[in-house]
């Protein structure tokens, strides 16, 4: 069935609030490419026999989102040595030999901090707020580019010492929560990868209390809906360089553009503005009860 037009796509459930086709969508336009990215709403029974199928298909390979990254990862024939440290993909690439899994996430964190501030991890020391899946592969992503130290906290706190214990004794987990004044003493970067704050919704007590900060310490958000955080008013009020969560989106999505089209493309002011136009559609759909 393959009809000789290249085909990559998002699978998850569900897949239609994925910014991936925006990302893809304006690079292919940019290039002049004839391919296309689409959403996949796959139900839980299908996701086998549709990933197995996919090749004959046309697809040259996929983004893989919630809750499918772990079986994606379980049918790939190779893995990259993160993804295998993860156990989870969202880079799937088909070639005659089978499907090849990566996870993009983490360099996509560190490409965008570079962009953003110019901060490399080298010898840092690193604050971390939350311990779930985003922050597993930005600490594996840090400690490979030769993080100094890092700490983390979460609302649960055994799940933070669950993901310590995941790396070696450079990562170590903080007792109290909400953070305040001494879990960022001294910290270079502080991160925040809680979902506190995800589309204005604030539930409980704020997972920080910032001290004033000193102008080279780097403050990362995750979140990117809404791009301006309570976490991010925060940390520019405590005086830090900040960086929103638009950028570790479109960064992760640069090397899965390539891997399928064989095309490198650049993360610029652009793409930038094109994924906030449609995250405003997305807002405003949702205040329309869309
Ligand atoms: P996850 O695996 O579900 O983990 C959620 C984390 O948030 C856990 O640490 C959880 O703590 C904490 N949390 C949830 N509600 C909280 C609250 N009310 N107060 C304090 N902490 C709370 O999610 P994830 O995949 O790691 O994603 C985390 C964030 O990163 C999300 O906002 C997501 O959108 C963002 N993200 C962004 C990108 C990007 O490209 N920019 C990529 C991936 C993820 P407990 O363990 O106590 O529940």
């Amino acid at each position: 069935m393959d009809n000789g037009h290249p085909l990559a796509a998002v699978l998850g459930l569900p897949a239609a609030h994925s910014l991936s086709p925006v990302i893809h969508g304006h690079w292919l336009a940019a290039c002049d490419l004839s391919a296309s990215y689409i959403p996949i709403e796959v139900q839980n029974a299908d996701f086998d026999s549709f990933f197995q199928m996919a090749p004959r298909l046309g697809f040259r390979g996929f983004n893989v989102t919630a809750p499918y990254k772990q079986r994606a990862f379980e049918l790939c024939v190779t893995t990259t040595d993160r993804a295998r440290r993860a156990q989870s993909v969202n880079l799937v690439v088909f070639s005659a030999d089978g499907a090849h899994g990566d996870s993009t996430d983490g360099r996509g964190f560190l490409a965008s901090l570079a962009a953003a501030v110019d901060f490399e991890p080298a010898d840092k020391r690193i604050a971390v707020l939350g311990a779930g899946g985003a922050a597993r592969a930005i600490v594996d992503a840090l400690l490979t580019a030769g993080a100094a130290t890092i700490v983390l906290a979460n609302r649960t706190q055994a799940r933070a010492e669950a993901l310590a214990a995941r790396f070696d004794d450079r990562v170590s987990a903080w007792s109290r929560w909400p953070a305040a004044q001494s879990f960022f003493d001294g910290a270079d970067l502080i991160i925040h990868g809680t979902t506190y704050g995800m589309k204005g919704v604030c539930d409980g007590e704020k997972p920080w209390r910032l001290p004033p900060l000193k102008p080279d310490v780097v403050a990362a958000e995750l979140i990117y809906a809404p791009l301006e955080t309570p976490f991010l008013r925060d940390a520019a009020e405590a005086g830090a360089r900040t960086v929103d969560g638009l950028g570790m989106l479109l960064h992760q999505a640069a090397p899965c553009f390539t891997a399928w089209f064989g095309v490198d493309v650049a993360v610029d002011a652009g793409l930038r503005g094109a994924v906030m136009r449609a995250l405003d559609r997305q807002a405003s759909e949702q205040g329309r009860g869309v």
